[in-house]
This record gives structure tokens, C-alpha cells and sequence, in this order.
């Protein structure tokens, strides 16, 4: 449009530089009144092509329209008066006889009646098109746009000033001066056109782009006319639609909204006759000029969303289903874990990070609330309820906290007895609460305290008429009746040995159950180990040399003392010795101490058969020993598997270890304790 324009302007110009210029040069009168009459007609035609071609230039298209509009239609008026009513002379007088010859030419000076008309006319063009640059200019923040505008708005004022004044104005008040007209309109061609070649069209016509983005759009647009047929379509309505152009121009709407066209969702009917989802959006067009009415409908392929819609209905529905069914098992699943907790002789709470209480079975209540459970039963009233016992609330946290499961295997609650076990409950990383499991084992305490009593109580009345036994057997030995028989003489010796071995077993017994029932005191002692390593070997020399074994101490005499008790001590390594004999047939057994950081170790190494690795674990423990099937007593050896037992009690008891540190088959094996320096 800025193009066209420019041509119309620059045919403007032309027609009125040429005219003049031709008149100017012409000296014949006929050829000079027609060049003369051109140029009246150039400057009557010049002013609206600056102006239409500035109102393009900035894109003021609706105004250039009815600019346009009225242009063409006063135009064969004006060219009709122009030559009937003779108007040149109106303007300028042409005649060749006012023409008078200057230096640049022929130049009639003579003004006509009506060209103060005309200096409006040109004020008319010049000052709107001055005016609207100049807006322009000082609105624009585009440096290129601005250079360009001013350019322009240089161009127009330089022949505007010159021209109107040198042969508007001047010369109706007689002044008569070198029209500058001619120059000034070249240097406003040039002007022009550079500002136009230079920069290009900068300006943005709104109805280049609306039409292009129709072209480009996704959607159909159709327009139809007042009687509802097709006037224009875009070209995706084609392919949309399956028609080709020429198909749908000029048919009515209803070929392809045959439900209608209102706003809203719709379906749009296919060439193939298929329905398809649309979102229909109208909007009015009424024409300035005419009147002339229309309506422009957008359609929107809705198949993709509608298609989503009813997918998306249908997941919906079905997790609603499986969410049903789940619900379903959770809730069976639920009944049944309530069931089985609550039949639970366990007491069984649940409780969060909160504190707060999710279940409490039965039992727990029960063992808990021995005269009846409270109405409410909260983690505060079952702490309240522990206090005397454990800080519940304490533990439970640090259970939550440190993600480890607490075991207090005995606990004093009255006159009961409990078993408490707090565990946490994990969801992947997370802990959300803690199990507490609450046992009552007053009954199994009652029952292995009878039973520990029982062995006590037996073993304390055994003692007594075996001592007497024993003491009887020596007098009978000592006595010298027994010379005379020597087969009556070995049957007291057998008595005497078997008693012994008895009384050993009592005592075992005993100091089980003292140790058992913490009941056993360790007295502090500082014992001189060395010394009293060297006393248990003396007693036990004459059992090795039976066996032909040795009994070798390499310690070292300047050794520290340790704190214990010094009997209990002797009886430990008495114990390890005796067993190194026992299980040795060549060789002997060592006895070694070594220092440490803050404890003396004593090793008693042995010669002998060793002990399978997979019946190692079992040595420390009660009636254990070490033979293939060790859930029977059967092959056992002699003894009753209680020696390494006590050992590690009293070891432990006087704040030592005690520990198998290597055996191998027919090889020997290796004991060794620590005790803590005095
Ligand atoms: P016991 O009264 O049977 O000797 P201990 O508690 O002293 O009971 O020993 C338990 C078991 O450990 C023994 O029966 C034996 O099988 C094994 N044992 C202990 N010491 C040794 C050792 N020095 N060599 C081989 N086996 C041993």
C-alpha cells in the first residue's frame, strides 16, 4: 500500500513539475496554455497524494479508505469543472499574453479568483500530514523509524514553505521571486524516496496481517453473508473439511453447520458426510460504507479435546472402581489385622509420631489396667501407668528417632513382671510411629524362679550329707581299719572320688544360681596373677603328669595387678586348665599373659582335639558342650558343660571378657580373659 502510494504521489509531482517547467520553456502561446493548464492541474492534484501517502505510510488505512473514496468520486467532477468552467484561469490566469519572460522562463504571476481556495486546499493536505508525522515521530522509540519519519516530515515542510510561499502567497501580494517549486519538489522526490528505498516500509499494515494469520490459522474460518451463504473461506476450512474451495462458495451455512451456527460447541459436517466436534466462535461485520453485513465463524477442531474428555471419563471411572475394590480389601484386611491383634495375648499399641494412640488390642489394656481400663485409653495414661517401670514417652521417641527396635526384657511393674519391646514402623525412609508390644512374664519368671530354686535348694540340702560323706569316707581311710582289706579299702576310695566329683556339681549348681540371681559378691582383690597362676598349677600337676602332659607358665613376674576376686579368679583358670587336661592326650598346656591398654589377658592354650568351628558358639553356654548333637546330652563327656559358663558369669561379674580365641581340630585350642589393673 506505502508503495502504491508513493507512486501516486510521485505521479503528483509530475504532473505538476513537468507542467510547469514545460510552461516555462514554451514560447508558443498555444503549447504554452496547455503545459500551463497541466501544471494548474498538477497543483490541484499534488496536496491529496502527500497526504494518501502519508496516511498509508503510518498505516492509517480506514482513513485512507474514505479519503480515497471521496477522492475518486470528486475527481471527474473536479476534471469535469476544471476544463468546462475554465478553472486554470481561476487559479493562475493563463494567458501567454500576462506571461511575462524572466531569466528562468515564461512565468505568469497573474493570480485567479479563486487561489486563496487553493492555498487552503494545499494547507488542507500539507498541515494534517506535518502534523501526523511529527506524532509520529515523537511517539516512536524505533531509532530507524524516527530517522525515517523526520526525513519525511523534512521532506513535505522544505516544498510546502517554499513552494506556497514563492508562488502561492508572494505572488497575490504582487511579490514576484524565482519559483522555487521545481527544485524544492525535486529535493522532496529525492527525499522521499531515499527515506522510503533507505529504510524500507516500516509501518505494519493490520489488514495485510489479519488476512495472513487467517491464511496461517488452525482453525476454519468462514464468512458468511446476511442470507447465511458462504462468502470466503481460509484454507484450513479445505482441508478440515474435506472440500475444495469453489465447493463451498456460495452455498448456504447449513452445508456444513447443518445443527447451526451460534456460538458454543457444535458439529461440523465432513465432505465424506462424517460429523465432527467444533467449537463455534461468531462475530458480526458490518461494512462503514455500505452497510453491507456479515458474519465471521471460526470453527475449532474439538475431536482431540472431546476424545481426551471421554478417555479421561473413563480412567476416572475405572479408578474409581479399583479405588472401590481396594478400599474393599483394605477394610477386610483391616478387620482381619484388628482380629488378630485383639486376639493377641500380647499387649499390642500402635502410636505415631505424635504420640498419638491408632490402636490398643485388648490385652494391652488388660495387662496394663489391672482394676479396669480408663475411659479413654491415651499415651499419657499408659506412661502415667509405666512410670515407676520406664520413661515410655522418652523411649518411644528414641525408638522413632534412632530407627532401632528396644528390648527391655525385664521389667518391674508392681508385682508383676513385663516384657516391653518397642519397634518402629517404617514407610520406605520414613518412620511414621512405633509398635509397642507389652508381655507379661510374671507367670515364666515364677516358673524358672521355682525351677532355679528348686536346683538351689536341692543342691544346698545335697552338700550337707555329702560333706558328711566325704568326711566320713576320709576318717575311714585315715583310720587304718581299712589295711587289713585292701578291696573294702578301694571301695571307700571310689566312694570318696564320686563324692567329690558330687560335691564339684553342687557347687556348680550353687554358684549358677548365685550368679544367675546376681546374688554372688565379688570381693575386690588385688590379685598377683602371676602367683596365683603358679598355685592353681601346683594343684594341678599331679593330673597332667598322670596323663603325661605339661604344664608350662610363661609369664612375666613384674606384672600388674588386676581387681577381683582372688577365688573366683583362681577358680576361672582352674576351670581352664582342668578343661585343657581333660581334652588333651599329647602334648600340654600353656599358660600366658600378655598386658593391654587397661586389662590383663590370660591365655591357656592347649595341645589337644579343638572343637569344631560350628559347635564354637555354643561353648559359653549353660549345660553346653561341645559334641556333635547338641540338643541331646548324648556323648557327652565327663562333666556337665556348666564350667566355661560360670567362667564367663564371674569373668563378666568382676568386669572382664572371657573368649574361645582359636581352636583347631587335633591341633588345640586357645582360651583367653581379661581382667581390669587394680
Ligand atoms: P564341661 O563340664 O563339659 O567341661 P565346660 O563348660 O567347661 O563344661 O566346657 C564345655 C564344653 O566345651 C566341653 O564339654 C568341651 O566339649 C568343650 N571344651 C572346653 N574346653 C575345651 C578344650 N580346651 N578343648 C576342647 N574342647 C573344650
Amino acid at each position: 500500500m506505502v508503495m502504491l502510494t508513493y507512486l501516486f504521489y510521485l505521479s503528483g509531482t509530475l504532473v505538476m513539475g513537468v507542467g510547469q517547467m514545460m510552461a516555462t520553456i514554451s514560447f508558443n502561446p498555444g503549447i504554452f496554455e496547455f503545459w500551463n493548464s497541466w501544471f494548474i492541474l498538477g497543483i490541484l492534484y499534488y496536496p491529496p497524494t502527500i497526504l494518501v501517502f502519508t496516511l498509508a505510510f503510518l498505516g492509517k488505512e480506514s482513513i485512507l479508505k474514505n479519503f480515497l473514496f471521496w477522492v475518486a468520486i470528486l475527481t471527474p467532477l473536479t476534471l469535469f469543472l476544471f476544463f468546462t468552467l475554465k478553472i486554470p484561469d481561476l487559479i493562475i490566469v493563463n494567458d501567454f499574453t500576462k506571461a511575462k519572460l524572466y531569466p528562468w522562463g515564461y512565468q505568469v504571476f497573474a493570480t485567479g479568483k479563486i487561489s486563496p481556495l487553493v492555498t487552503l486546499w494545499y494547507q488542507v493536505c500539507f498541515i494534517p500530514s506535518i502534523f501526523m508525522l511529527v506524532r509520529f515521530y515523537r511517539e516512536n522509540r524505533d531509532k530507524i523509524i524516527k530517522k525515517q519519519a523526520l526525513l519525511l516530515v523534512i521532506a513535505i515542510i522544505i516544498p510546502y514553505i517554499g513552494g506556497v510561499l514563492t508562488q502561492g502567497i508572494l505572488p497575490q501580494f504582487g511579490i514576484r521571486i524565482f519559483p522555487v517549486g521545481i527544485p524544492l519538489n525535486t529535493i522532496n522526490i529525492i527525499l522521499i524516496t531515499y527515506a522510503l528505498f533507505k529504510f524500507g516500509s516500516t509501518t505494519i499494515d493490520p489488514f495485510a496481517i489479519a488476512s495472513s494469520i487467517i491464511k496461517i490459522m488452525h482453525n476454519a474460518v468462514v464468512v458468511i453473508n446476511s442470507k447465511g451463504n458462504i462468502i470466503l473461506i481460509n484454507p484450513f476450512t479445505e482441508s478440515f473439511l474435506g472440500y475444495r474451495k469453489d465447493q463451498l462458495i456460495g452455498e448456504g451455512i447449513k452445508k456444513i453447520l447443518p445443527e447451526g451456527y451460534s456460538s458454543g460447541e457444535g458439529e461440523a459436517m465432513t465432505a465424506t458426510g462424517q460429523k465432527i466436534p467444533v467449537n463455534i466462535y461468531t462475530a458480526g461485520y458490518t461494512d462503514n460504507f455500505s452497510g453491507y453485513k456479515a458474519t465471521i465463524l471460526t470453527l475449532a477442531d474439538i475431536q482431540v479435546l472431546k476424545k481426551l474428555h471421554q478417555d479421561l471419563q473413563a480412567e476416572k471411572a475405572n479408578v474409581e472402581e479399583k479405588v472401590k475394590e481396594r478400599t474393599f480389601e483394605l477394610k477386610e484386611e483391616h478387620a482381619r489385622l484388628s482380629a488378630s491383634i485383639n486376639s493377641l495375648s500380647v499387649g499390642f499399641i500402635l502410636v505415631d509420631q505424635s504420640l498419638n494412640i491408632f490402636t490398643a488390642n485388648g490385652s494391652s489394656t488388660k495387662i496394663l489396667f489391672k482394676d479396669g481400663p480408663p475411659h479413654q485409653v491415651t499415651f499419657s495414661a499408659i506412661s502415667g501407668r509405666l512410670k515407676n517401670s520406664i520413661d515410655l514417652e522418652l523411649e518411644v521417641k528414641k525408638c522413632i528417632k534412632e530407627k532401632k527396635i528396644i528390648d527391655f526384657k525385664e521389667i518391674r511393674f508392681g508385682t508383676f513382671f513385663l516384657r516391653i519391646i518397642l519397634t518402629p514402623i517404617s514407610l520406605g525412609e520414613t518412620i511414621i510411629g512405633c509398635a509397642i508390644l507389652i508381655e507379661d512374664i510374671t507367670e515364666e519368671k515364677v516358673i524358672a524362679r521355682s525351677k532355679d530354686e528348686f536346683l538351689s535348694l536341692a543342691s544346698h540340702e545335697l552338700r550337707t550329707p555329702l560333706t558328711a560323706i566325704r568326711g566320713y569316707a576320709s576318717v575311714l581311710e585315715q583310720s587304718g581299719l581299712l589295711k587289713k582289706d585292701p578291696q573294702v579299702k578301694n571301695a571307700v576310695g571310689v566312694i570318696d572320688n564320686s563324692v567329690v566329683r558330687l560335691i564339684n556339681i553342687v557347687n556348680d549348681f550353687i554358684d549358677v544360681y548365685e550368679l544367675e540371681q546376681q546374688d554372688m559378691i565379688f570381693k575386690k582383690d588385688k590379685v598377683d596373677m602371676p602367683a596365683l597362676i603358679t598355685k592353681v598349677l601346683k594343684e594341678y600337676k599331679a593330673l597332667a603328669e598322670e596323663k603325661n602332659l605339661y604344664l608350662k607358665f610363661t609369664g612375666n613376674q613384674q606384672t600388674p595387678k588386676v581387681l577381683g576376686d582372688f577365688n573366683r579368679i583362681r577358680q576361672v583358670i582352674a576351670n581352664l586348665i582342668s578343661n585343657g587336661i581333660k581334652y588333651t592326650n599329647t602334648g600340654g598346656i600353656d599358660i600366658g599373659i600378655k598386658k593391654e591398654d587397661k586389662f590383663l589377658r590370660i591365655v591357656v592354650s592347649d595341645t589337644g582335639t579343638g572343637i569344631k568351628p560350628e559347635l564354637q558358639k555354643f561353648l559359653f553356654r549353660k549345660f553346653q558342650q561341645a559334641v556333635e548333637n547338641i540338643y541331646t546330652r548324648e556323648g557327652v563327656q565327663k562333666g556337665i558343660g556348666l564350667g566355661l559358663y560360670i567362667a564367663k558369669l564371674m569373668v563378666e561379674g568382676m568386669g572382664g571378657k572371657i573368649q574361645l580365641d582359636s581352636s583347631n581340630k587335633e591341633k588345640g585350642s586357645a582360651f583367653s580373659f581379661t581382667l581390669p589393673y587394680a
